[in-house]
């Protein structure tokens, strides 16, 4: 066993080396990615239809050609056991064979119509089954989903804010690109063209900070609480035992409704977090994984919040509301949710999924022991994580300050090497029912060959 060594005493020169390394590995092993990146150049703004797709280590990213359950193969033939799965957008798997078949037989009835499909019925069914509520409405992305589900409380209660945890992400709402510096609320950092000051739109506390809770909600001037019931892209952030029953009890005496957004928390189980908790949201939110890759989202609310929404709804300028997209709920997307719901993310399905997430935090966890280094490995259902932290942080602030990027570059570079895809950003990795005990095996023994290389005296 190697002596400990801390986050910090892992000599930088040593990383270093290994990455320099790594990176020669790459580019050799890569050369037709780099041609496609160099020619993408000319047409794309940065060699890449979406801008995420350059937060890949290495030089240039890696153009895949194929995707099939928890497998991709490269441009160069290079074959991976794909652990970040679209980042939850594929946790299905990639093209689930019954929601192709699904969708496959529906494309040629008819796309997107502007009127409901009989396959919205079943789909609202199962949401309410899974989730515990009713009234739901969809959309083509997470994003759109938590959009509505603000506006829709905004509406309702008649408040101006929202409250969101330092270091959340619920995609691209413009109110939740707020942190906290010093103790006011800022721009998060990066923030692109921020359209207000976002310390009009938002109140920001720590998560797992009851008094900070209780005092922002205090003032009386939030309409929701959007939450993650447990941060999930800043590392993962567990809640405090009670954490969630004192948050329910300060939205409720204080009037705040609160949104529970599962769109990664679905990892927890059929009805994520919510319902493996016992949570008790006066709206959910969810996209990404539901419809196996197709773009969809979807929000469902209580009766009291539906029947608030309806008495408010000007039916006449639905169109023009602020509620909307041509696409959402179009008769594509609603079939592959019901096929994905019903035969892909099932209940068995997720039994198999939490084992080998088990199977993988084991091995983390087993390696990051014998070789003394002072990191955490996470799990939250079929979803785990590793930090290079010596203690599991406790907010977001406190996992964001622990962040290592040298680090987190390092270890991407390696699994990409010995044909794993971790999920970019952080060392995340995901479960789905395609995936194999031969893959969690293949990254924990990358990852032990790794730890074994970094804590060597
Ligand atoms: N909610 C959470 C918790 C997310 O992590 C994300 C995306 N990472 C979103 C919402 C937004 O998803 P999308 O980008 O698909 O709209």
């Amino acid at each position: 066993m190697a002596d400990a060594v801390t986050g910090a005493t892992i000599p930088r020169e040593r990383v270093e080396a290994v990455v320099e390394r790594e990176r020669e590995r790459f580019v050799r092993d890569h050369a037709r990615s780099r041609e496609l990146h160099e020619r993408g150049a000319e047409a794309l703004l940065a060699g890449v239809p979406m801008n995420w797709m350059t937060r890949w280590p290495g030089p240039f990213p890696i153009y895949f050609s194929e995707a099939k359950g928890a497998r991709i193969i490269d441009v160069d033939g290079n074959e991976y056991a794909d652990l970040c799965l679209g980042d939850t957008g594929a946790m299905t798997g990639h093209s689930p064979p019954a929601t192709v078949a699904a969708a496959t037989e529906r494309l040629g009835r008819g796309i997107t119509t502007m009127l409901p499909s009989e396959d919205a019925l079943d789909v609202g069914s199962e949401m309410e089954r899974r989730f515990g509520l009713r009234h739901w409405q969809f959309t083509l992305s997470a994003t759109d989903a938590n959009r509505f589900a603000i506006r829709l409380c905004r509406e309702i209660t008649g408040r101006p804010r929202i409250l969101v945890f330092n270091h959340c992400y619920h995609g691209t709402v413009d109110e939740t690109f707020a942190s906290l510096k010093e103790g006011r609320v800022v721009p998060r950092h990066g923030s692109v063209g921020p359209p207000v000051d976002v310390e009009l739109t938002t109140r920001v506390v720590e998560f797992n900070d009851v008094d900070a809770l209780e005092r922002e909600l205090g003032v009386g001037d939030v309409a929701s609480v959007l939450a993650e019931p447990a941060l999930t892209n800043v590392g993962i952030v567990l809640p405090d035992d009670g954490y969630h029953d004192r948050l329910r009890e300060i939205t409720r005496a204080t009037g705040t409704l609160l949104i529970i957004d599962e769109t990664h928390t679905l990892s927890c189980g059929p009805g994520g977090y919510t319902a493996a908790e016992g949570l008790e949201p006066d709206l959910l939110t969810i996209g990404k994984p539901i419809a196996g890759g197709i773009p969809t989202g979807a929000y469902g609310m209580t009766d009291e919040v539906a029947a608030r929404v309806l008495e408010g709804t000007t039916w006449d300028e639905a169109d023009v509301g602020g509620i909307g997209g041509t696409l959402a709920g179009n008769a594509l997307s609603l079939t592959a949710v019901r096929a994905t719901l019903a035969k892909v993310l099932t209940d068995e399905a997720f039994e198999r999924m939490i084992a080998l997430a088990e199977r993988f935090e084991g091995a983390v966890s087993g390696s990051i022991a014998e070789h003394g280094l002072p990191w955490q490995v996470t799990r939250l259902g079929c979803r785990a994580e590793y930090m290079f932290a010596p203690e599991r942080p406790r907010t977001g602030g406190e996992a964001a300050a622990e962040f290592d990027p040298d680090l987190d570059g390092l270890m991407h570079l390696y699994m990409l090497n010995r044909g794993v895809l971790m999920t970019p950003f952080h060392m995340m990795a995901l479960m789905s029912p395609a995936t194999t005990e031969a893959d969690v095996d293949r990254h924990s023994e990358a990852f032990a060959a790794a730890a074994e290389e970094l804590s060597a005296d």
